[in-house]
């Protein structure tokens, strides 16, 4: 066995123990209270898009994150195409996102119609590169009566959406002051960030609107499910209105004044979610321990290095990882390989966006970092009650 994936092992043996059959990469966690709630729930009989958990939830994550108005949705990938809507972005518009996502990002684009325009990413955040982005917008933007322009494309550029990855803050308040010099909507996909804050405000809470996902390997779940977050009244509504088929009364009728969705979250998983939201801060605490375990047997690695929070910053930790250093790509498959075998089931980052069939034509900008992260961050299981492991 090669020297870097042997001492790995034995750090994550340090950590976790060794593992009786497989140790995830993420598990959620699901207690005695979540039945009762659920089991509650069912025997209401309201278990569909009606119901008082629904907007329970909703005012819980509005208590924890300090955004105005959250709207409970299906899932993360249906907040963002809402958030997208709500933001004005519009057939042939393109729009900014980090080639380095989840795919559900550059979905949520295409299911506007619009065209996912990939910018680079930092090591530092794993998030968009503010100075690199700032410079290409320099480049390559001109400024019409309808918004910045691409020069190349000739379409307007109308939105902004960082990342924020694997709980880690993108470098958000750079990122807002670009948005605000090329008048883009900045919209943050805050699915895996629920629990991280920078200089006390939480992450999704920036700009125009952001979005959350409780889909089943996040920090908590409700089975499937997402929120958007706003501020503003009126973005409240049209939320509401367009994740409820933009439903509206008319006299003893229901009638609908334009195409919407079927996107809101049913109140059985909002009971779920009411129970699991209680819980965070608990999870919180224990990924906090669990990270700072991982970095201290870590640390002592050459040639890698753990992610870890920066100043000013309060990371969920929702994912541990360590980068390689430039020196050991070439043993990233070996290092997964080896340590799934044993037990610790461990992962690369996505494959960067740009590389996928039906977006590789898309526009972008040098994707540099973005590659960089791809071919050096390695994942490693994360679930909060691993924590207790390592005292
Ligand atoms: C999970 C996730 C989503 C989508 O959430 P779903 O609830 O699974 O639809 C979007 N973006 C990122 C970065 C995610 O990790």
């Amino acid at each position: 066995m090669r020297d870097i994936s042997a001492k790995i092992l034995v750090a994550l043996d340090e950590v976790l123990g060794t593992p009786d059959t497989s140790i995830p990469l993420h598990e959620p966690e699901i207690t005695e209270q979540d039945k009762i709630l659920v089991a509650k729930c069912l025997n209401s009989g309201w278990v569909s898009t009606v119901g008082d958990y629904v907007s329970q939830f909703e005012k819980l994550i509005e208590q924890f994150t300090g955004a105005k108005h959250a709207i409970a949705v299906v899932n993360g990938t249906a907040a963002l195409h809402i958030a997208l809507l709500l933001a004005g972005v519009r057939k042939g518009d393109e729009v900014l996102i980090p080639s380095l996502t989840f795919v559900a990002t550059t979905n949520a684009v295409s299911y506007c119609g619009a065209i996912p325009h990939f910018v680079d990413s930092e090591m530092n955040s794993l998030a968009i590169d503010p100075d690199k982005l700032n410079s290409y917008l320099e480049n390559i933007a001109e400024e019409t009566k309808g918004g910045f322009r691409n020069k190349k494309t000739g379409r307007i550029i109308r939105a902004v959406i960082p990342v924020h990855i694997l709980g880690q803050p993108a470098e958000i308040n750079s990122l807002l002051a670009i948005s605000k010099r090329y008048n883009l909507k900045l919209i943050e996909d805050a699915a895996e960030s629920l629990g991280t804050f920078v200089e006390g405000k939480h992450t999704g809470t920036f700009g125009i609107v952001g979005t959350l996902s409780f889909n089943g390997n996040k920090i908590i779940t409700t089975g499937g499910g997402g929120a958007i977050l706003v501020n503003d009244s009126n973005l409240e509504e049209l939320a509401r209105h367009l994740t409820t088929t933009a439903r509206i009364k008319s006299g003893v009728e229901f009638t609908h004044d334009q195409m919407g969705f079927n996107y809101r979250l049913p109140n059985l998983n909002a009971a779920l979610g009411c129970s699991q939201i209680l819980a965070l801060e608990g999870h919180l605490h224990r990924k906090r321990t669990l990270a700072e375990s991982y970095i201290k047997a870590m640390s002592a690695i050459d040639g890698i290095k753990m992610i870890s929070e920066r100043s000013g910053v309060k990371a969920n930790y929702w994912l541990n990882g360590f980068i390689l250093d430039s020196a050991n790509l070439e043993e990233r498959n070996n290092i997964i390989e080896t340590t799934n075998a044993v037990g610790y089931q461990t992962r690369p980052a996505w494959m960067p966006m740009h590389f996928l069939p039906m977006y590789k034509d898309c526009p972008r900008m040098d994707l540099w970092g973005a590659e960089k992260i791809y071919k050096s961050l390695i994942c490693l299981p994360s679930s909060s009650f691993l924590a207790h492991l390592s005292d």
